[in-house]
């Protein structure tokens, strides 16, 4: 059997914070209904093509899933688990935010299978809450934190962001301290980027908010780094941290470049070395879907060539590096039949190390990732 991954999108929240150009909703409740029976339907037509396959994650993302009442929410879990070979104790993530996660809600995803919670937080002090347009404090996160415990979650992840308008590297820090004193398992630590089309653009163009110099910012991401790791949470890739055991088994599937599905408007999936994405806009999605006309807005053949690269560029985010003995398995042939030269270069200039089994950035390497990759594109 292949193993895969299954990503489910909810395109919907509560607002749209000031930074985010992630396909999400503001409001539009009246589409929850027919925007999940869509979902549902495309999942039974994907039943006949992965008759084959086992399903080790799933994966609801968005947009903010926890705005959907848990029992819309485990019939989506009960259509995946009725059309596919789901794996017994396949890892389970819903994504929340602070101020929609509820009690009852908890126990009853809990009880559907889900087994893992990724909260965002992003910042702990209310300015920077307020800066980006979140709609919780953080005396909401404290309570998520702690109705996923009493429902039974032992494996949480936490969003934060650094590199904030007006950000202290102190605040930063207190934003982790925070984190950490909760026992929380796992964190994703990213740098704010200030996407076009988000008002936090529109500000930062009028002279309105004032961003972290390039120092700061790699400042901050050292400091987090090594504050993280110095309580217990292991780096395992770029942006990710996580107690022994607790990394995130969805998210090693992209790193390791393997197949997954993703359902919904604009999700995007890896399947038989094609990568494909459903159509973008809610209404055209669902037309689509209820039709029966193509749901498919891009549709691209990777050659082999491409899924070389791609594994490298993907494995070469995680901490551990490429595994020679997969790469192997994977396209017949040693790594350096294809990229010995590209490796000795990158090896002597310090930007990686190979040892018997891997090959990894250096910290050095991890800074200059894009320039590392681009050898191996050339
Ligand atoms: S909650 Fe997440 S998806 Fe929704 S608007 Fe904010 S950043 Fe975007």
């Amino acid at each position: 059997m292949r193993n895969i991954g299954l990503y489910l999108h909810f395109p919907f929240c509560l607002r749209k914070c000031y930074y985010c150009d992630f396909l999400s909703y503001q409001g539009m409740k009246e589409w929850i209904e027919p925007y999940i029976n869509a979902l549902c339907t495309e999942l039974r037509e994907w039943k006949q093509h992965l008759s084959d396959c086992r399903v080790q994650t799933i994966y609801l993302g968005g947009g903010t899933p926890t705005i959907i009442s848990a029992e819309k929410l485990a019939y989506v879990l009960d259509v995946c688990t009725s059309s596919f070979h789901v794996q017994e104790n396949a890892e389970i993530t819903i994504e929340g935010n602070p101020g929609t996660i509820r009690r009852e809600q908890l126990s009853l995803l809990k009880r559907a299978g889900v087994n893992r919670l990724s909260i965002g937080l992003q910042a702990w002090q209310a300015k920077h809450l307020e800066t980006l347009g979140r709609i919780h404090g953080s005396e909401d996160f404290v309570n998520s934190v702690d109705m996923a415990r009493n429902a039974g979650f032992d494996n949480i992840n936490v969003d934060v962001m650094f590199g904030l308008p007006d950000q202290t590297l102190d605040e930063w820090m207190e934003t982790l301290n925070r984190v950490c004193m909760l026992g929380i398992e796992h964190v994703s630590m990213y740098s704010l980027k200030v996407e076009e089309g988000t008002m936090l653009h529109t500000w930062f163009s009028q002279g309105k908010i004032c961003l972290p110099t390039h120092e700061e910012d790699r400042n901050m991401y050292y400091s987090g780094r090594d504050f993280l790791c110095q309580h217990g949470l292991e780096q395992y890739e770029i942006s990710n941290f996580a107690l022994p055991g607790r990394e995130s088994s969805h998210n090693l599937i992209y790193w390791n470049n393997e197949e997954y599905i993703g359902c919904g408007n604009g999700a995007h999936s890896h399947f038989n070395n094609e990568r494909f994405s459903n159509l973008s806009h809610i209404k055209d999605y669902i037309d689509a879907v209820i039709t029966g006309t193509s749901r498919i807005e891009y549709r691209e053949r990777i050659s082999e060539a491409d899924q070389r690269f791609e594994t490298i560029m993907l494995n070469l985010r995680m901490v551990k590096g490429i595994s020679k003995k997969s790469f192997a398995q994977r396209f017949g042939k040693d790594i350096h039949y294809y990229y010995g030269d590209v490796i000795r270069k990158l090896v002597d200039k310090k930007l990686l190390v190979e040892d018997e089994e891997y090959i990894r950035l250096t910290l050095r390497g991890m800074d200059v990732q894009n320039s590392v990759l681009l050898e191996f594109m050339d």
